[in-house]
């Protein structure tokens, strides 16, 4: 990994490439290479030579918890060195359907744990086929409920793509209805990038053309008492209402602006593009 550095918005710690979903939009497509442990020593490493004064530190792969245990391992260490950092895991929750398993994620008892989770549908059938594994739903519902009764904090994470955009209001309704124990609700725009590009006639979709389904998903959430934000969607792609949700969100390492950026007003508060997308909307222009 790159040196963790206090200065920036994404300290992540990438723990390994092997992921059990292969979702349709994966930026980062999984490889079937057994490092594990290369990582784990190099995570080890970076964390015990972090500044103590880290606000936040992410854990990111791949999929977490194909360490097993071992990633409470890493928990505990980063806990020791760090014990103010909150540590984020991205993580598909399917693991967590094993109470077992959750019971020892429960034993390390952080306070400072956040678990963001994503959820691509209230759909079964759709979530399983933007994650290409079969029952992988039931497996992620299961684990938001396990982890709920041991009162991890969890961030719903929703990647809009062009499979899921028309149910935006129904998801919304769905966590509303099913999942109130969650802390945070995040619709997050798409990074054009792996396995996007392959699959790209699938799932992109100018962000323009789901704007009122965005809109009626988020202001009902947010109508509800829910804590809902934007991700990766710059503002001039957003209808007004939506502004207030949006957040600055692209890791400022792959964060880029274009010359029109220079004349817009919403630039200090905007996200910008990913550098990293092949394909950008075709509407961006100055506010
Ligand atoms: S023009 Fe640039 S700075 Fe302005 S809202 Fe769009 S992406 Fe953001």
């Amino acid at each position: 990994m790159r040196e963790i550095d206090i200065n920036s918005n994404d300290n992540t710690l990438f723990v390994t490439s092997q992921c059990n979903n292969r979702c349709l939009m994966c930026a980062q497509p999984p490889l079937d290479k057994d490092d594990i442990e290369f990582y784990f020593s190099r995570n080890l490493a970076a964390v015990s030579t972090a500044p103590k004064e880290l606000t936040d530190i992410g854990i990111t792969g791949g999929e977490p918890t194909l360490l097993g245990t071992k990633l409470f391992d890493l928990l505990q260490y980063i806990h020791e060195y760090l014990p103010q950092t909150l540590i984020h895991i991205l993580t598909n929750g399917r693991a967590f359907a094993d109470i077992n398993y959750t019971q020892e994620l429960a034993k390390c008892n952080y306070s400072n744990l956040l678990l963001g989770i994503p959820m691509h549908s209230d759909y079964s059938s759709d979530h399983d086929y933007i994650t290409q594994v079969k029952g992988s739903y039931s497996e992620t519902l299961k684990g938001l409920y396990h982890l709920a009764e041991i009162g991890i904090s969890i961030e719903l994470r929703i990647v809009i793509n062009k499979i899921n955009y028309l149910r935006l209001p129904r998801i919304s309704k769905f966590i509303y209805k099913n999942l109130p124990f969650v802390d945070y609700i995040s619709f997050m725009g798409l990074e054009d990038i792996g396995y996007s590009i392959k699959n790209h006639s699938q799932v992109w979709i100018d962000p323009v053309q789901y704007q009122n389904q965005l809109e009626e998903a988020v202001l009902d959430l947010a109508t509800w008492g829910m804590n809902v934000s934007i991700f990766n969607l710059p503002h001039c792609l957003l209808k007004p209402t939506l502004h207030e949700y949006a957040r600055k969100s692209i890791s400022d390492w792959k964060t880029k602006y274009l010359p029109m950026c220079n004349n817009c007003d919403a630039k200090n508060i905007c996200c910008g593009l990913f550098s990293t997308s092949k394909q950008q909307s075709a509407y961006i222009h100055s506010i």
